[in-house]
């Protein structure tokens, strides 16, 4: 499955940037010559500049990925733009209209706390600006001044309201997609997709394979209610105790963890102290005391090798746990167990 379709908002915000950029490019463009030859140099140059700036990001983005402080840039670029030609013009060539599109781009392009933050201080600026300009006869005259107002906040809070759901459904649907229902830790799909695309550097990862020992008992003897609840709370334990690196669940009662360390040494003591963790908790689910064990496989990355291959060395590692007495950490044939450990 590809996973990038789940990033909905990164390729809206692409999108949204490029045909900004076009737009508001071409556009500049046109003022830009117009503004010279009316005399309006310092505006004409402003943006003249916006176009060469509009087109070099176009080139940048058919390149690489989107990155957020261009969105920023574009929307100050923008804001600036607006109300600068506001303030020097007229309000009868009625520039100001152009101040309502800015708050669905900046909501758009950087989301809902920077588009409370430009749309809220654009609102400030422009009707400051719009003030300053008001005369008995000016075009802005008291109603029209309440109705820009109010077709503002109109616009704003249906822009708000918008990123808001869209920005939750995006997330609801990539929890979906790569949570563990149950334990919340992520599944095979984000473990594969981590490892792959958002690990970039790949040395010094390690992957523990942890399997609960002898869990079918607990099941057996508490139900599977309360089974559920104590892998719940072996997922919580992992992620606190481990801090760093992610927490997948890769089967019934396993667990995989990915993580970087700076030694084996180092590995092979988190790994230790995962496991005593684990021995020396007891659980409460529902009134009810539980105490269990788990074994670990630990296998390291080396160069070229895939996510498949660590995992099959870490499976073997967990196999020899669990052959050798389970409650043990096992790397390359050797076994780690309480404070016994014997460096690789
Ligand atoms: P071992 O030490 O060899 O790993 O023993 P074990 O009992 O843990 O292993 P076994 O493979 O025999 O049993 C795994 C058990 O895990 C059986 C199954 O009922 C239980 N299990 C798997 N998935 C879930 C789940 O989602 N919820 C609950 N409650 N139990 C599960
Ligand atoms: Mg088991
Ligand atoms: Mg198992």
């Amino acid at each position: 499955m590809d996973i990038t379709a789940l990033n909905s908002t990164k390729a809206l915000r692409k999108h949204v940037l490029v045909w900004m950029c076009l737009f508001f490019g071409s556009v500049s463009l046109f003022f830009s010559v117009l503004n010279v030859f009316s005399g309006v140099f310092f505006l004409g140059f402003l943006e003249l500049c916006f176009s060469v700036y509009c087109l070099y990001t176009i080139y940048h983005l058919n390149k690489h990925a989107l990155r957020f402080w261009q969105s920023v840039v574009m929307c100050v670029l923008v804001c600036i733009i607006v109300l600068y030609a506001n303030l020097i013009s007229a309000p009868k060539y009625g520039l100001f209209v152009w101040s309502f599109a800015l708050p669905v781009l900046c909501y758009l392009l950087m989301g809902k706390r920077y588009g409370i933050f430009f749309s809220g201080t654009v609102l400030v600026v422009q009707s400051l600006t719009l003030f300053s300009k008001y005369t008995g006869e000016s075009i802005v005259n008291f109603n029209m001044a309440i109705n820009l107002l109010l077709a503002y906040v109109s616009i704003w809070t249906v822009s708000h309201i918008f990123e808001g759901s869209r920005a939750l459904s995006s997330k609801r649907l990539k929890n979906l997609a790569l949570l563990d229902p149950l334990t919340g830790a992520g599944n095979r799909l984000s473990m594969n997709h981590y490892f792959e695309v958002e690990l970039i550097d790949k040395t010094n990862t390690y992957l523990f394979l942890l399997d609960l020992d002898y869990f079918k008992q607990i099941n057996d003897k508490f139900g599977h209610d309360v089974g559920d609840k104590v892998l719940t709370e072996i997922a919580t334990l992992l992620r606190i105790t481990l801090a760093k690196g992610y927490v997948f669940r890769v089967g019934g009662e396993e667990f995989a963890v990915i993580h970087s360390f700076d030694s084996k040494e180092n590995a092979l003591l988190a790994a230790e102290k995962l496991r005593a963790t684990v021995e020396k908790t007891e659980f409460n689910i529902d009134g009810k005391k539980i105490k269990l064990t788990i074994s670990v496989g630990v296998a390291s990355h080396q160069v070229n090798s895939s996510l498949e291959s660590i995992f099959i060395e870490a499976d073997k590692q967990l196999y020899k746990a669990k052959r050798l007495g389970r409650n043990k950490v096992y790397a390359n044939s050797k076994e780690h167990k309480n404070s016994e450990l014997i460096p690789a």
